[in-house]
């Protein structure tokens, strides 16, 4: 158990860091940031801050040594350069291997009875002409690597659309396109002990392939799949020997949940957690990796929507907080460019 008043690593230096050390610092925790940005909005709410890059063996050595415990905000952190600070590190860097490759992910998903879209690895024109043949379109084109919020896709309506792209010169995968009725996600955490706890599942819409809003309940549309969902979650979380928070994203179709993708960490559309649930993401990741018992994931409230602060958003602020039942939280980012996450906001229904 690592106790309270020691030094939680976090590899990354975004909103998710930040978040994750001030429920650190409510359980009597300091925090010590990796990130390579010199900017860094999570050392802002930490006790040390190491600005390096991830490749910098001295320095990871240095952090290591600080820190009684790692975690990660950011799943493309190179894994190769963390292999000295596997001892430390939760969860475990086997998780980061998975889930940092588009196909590596699909694959283990698919071994343990997960269905993903239809989809092929994508190294040339040939081979997108070829899986195009097999799934059909429309499609989406992604990289197999470093894509977030949208980030390296392309919508294939046709054949056409296909030749006429200059592909990046980077492994790619082609996913059919889901016909789906709504998106969820499920997270969970799994503590030390092996203790697996479920938060109400959240309904996602995403704009632009950038979240948008988080709502729990979820509808009837994935009311109905929550459970097969969660299920698979929880091998994913067994098989990896997993601790700490873990997400798992679904497309709800008329035959059963559809794996999108999974993320390794606490995640956007468990942000309502903070306020909407009796433990948060964020505390019971703290709790999972320091070797605490793990804190009641229930709902505190009859519902709760989550809406992000994108971009230009963000200067709505005093218009929200005009609100008394707004939760409002900014990330502290300086520039507000299109596409950004800049805060985010929390109604619950009471
Ligand atoms: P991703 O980064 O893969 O999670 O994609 C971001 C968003 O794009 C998803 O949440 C969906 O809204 C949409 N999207 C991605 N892949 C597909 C797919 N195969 N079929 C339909 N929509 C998709």
């Amino acid at each position: 158990m690592i106790a309270p008043g020691e030094t939680i690593g976090i590899l990354g230096g975004g909103q998710l860091g930040r978040m994750i050390a001030m429920a650190a610092a409510q359980l009597g925790y300091r925090c010590h940031i990796y990130a390579p940005e010199p900017e860094s909005i999570a050392a802002e709410v930490s006790a040390a801050f190491t600005c390096a890059a991830w490749d910098d063996a001295e320095a990871l050595a240095g952090f290591a040594a600080d820190c009684a415990v790692i975690t990660y905000e950011f799943e493309n952190v190179p894994v190769g350069p963390l292999a000295p600070l596997a001892d430390k590190l939760l969860a475990h860097p086997r998780a980061l291997e998975t889930a940092q490759d588009r196909v590596n992910e699909k694959l283990f998903v698919e071994q343990l009875g997960g269905k993903p879209a239809p989809w092929a690895e994508v190294n040339s024109a040939a081979d997108l002409a070829a899986a195009i043949a097999r799934i059909g379109t429309p499609g989406i084109l992604k990289t197999r690597r470093d894509g977030y919020d949208g980030k390296g896709q392309w919508r294939i309506m046709s054949s056409a659309d296909a030749e006429a792209l200059v592909l990046p010169d980077k492994p790619l995968v082609y996913e059919g396109f889901v016909d789906f009725r709504a998106e969820f996600s499920v997270l969970l955490c799994r503590g030390a002990d092996g203790d697996i706890r479920f938060w109400d599942t959240q309904e996602n819409i995403h704009n632009g392939g950038i979240l948008d809003t988080s709502t729990v309940p979820g509808s009837d549309l994935v009311q109905g799949e929550v459970a097969e969902a969660r299920a698979l979650a929880a091998k994913v979380a067994e098989a990896l020997g997993y601790v700490g928070v873990l997400t798992l994203e679904f497309f709800a179709t008329e035959s059963g949940p559809v794996f999108n993708e999974m993320a390794p960490r606490v995640h956007n559309s468990g942000h309502w957690t903070i306020e909407g649930a009796i433990t948060s993401q964020f505390e019971n990741h703290v709790r999972a990796i320091c070797g605490l018992p793990l804190g009641e994931c229930r709902l505190a409230a009859k519902g709760v929507v989550m809406n992000n602060l994108i971009g230009d958003d963000v200067h709505d602020w005093a218009q929200i907080l005009s609100d008394p039942a707004n939760h409002l939280h900014l990330y502290g980012k300086a520039a507000a460019r299109p596409g950004r996450k800049m805060g985010h906001v929390t109604r619950l229904t009471l």
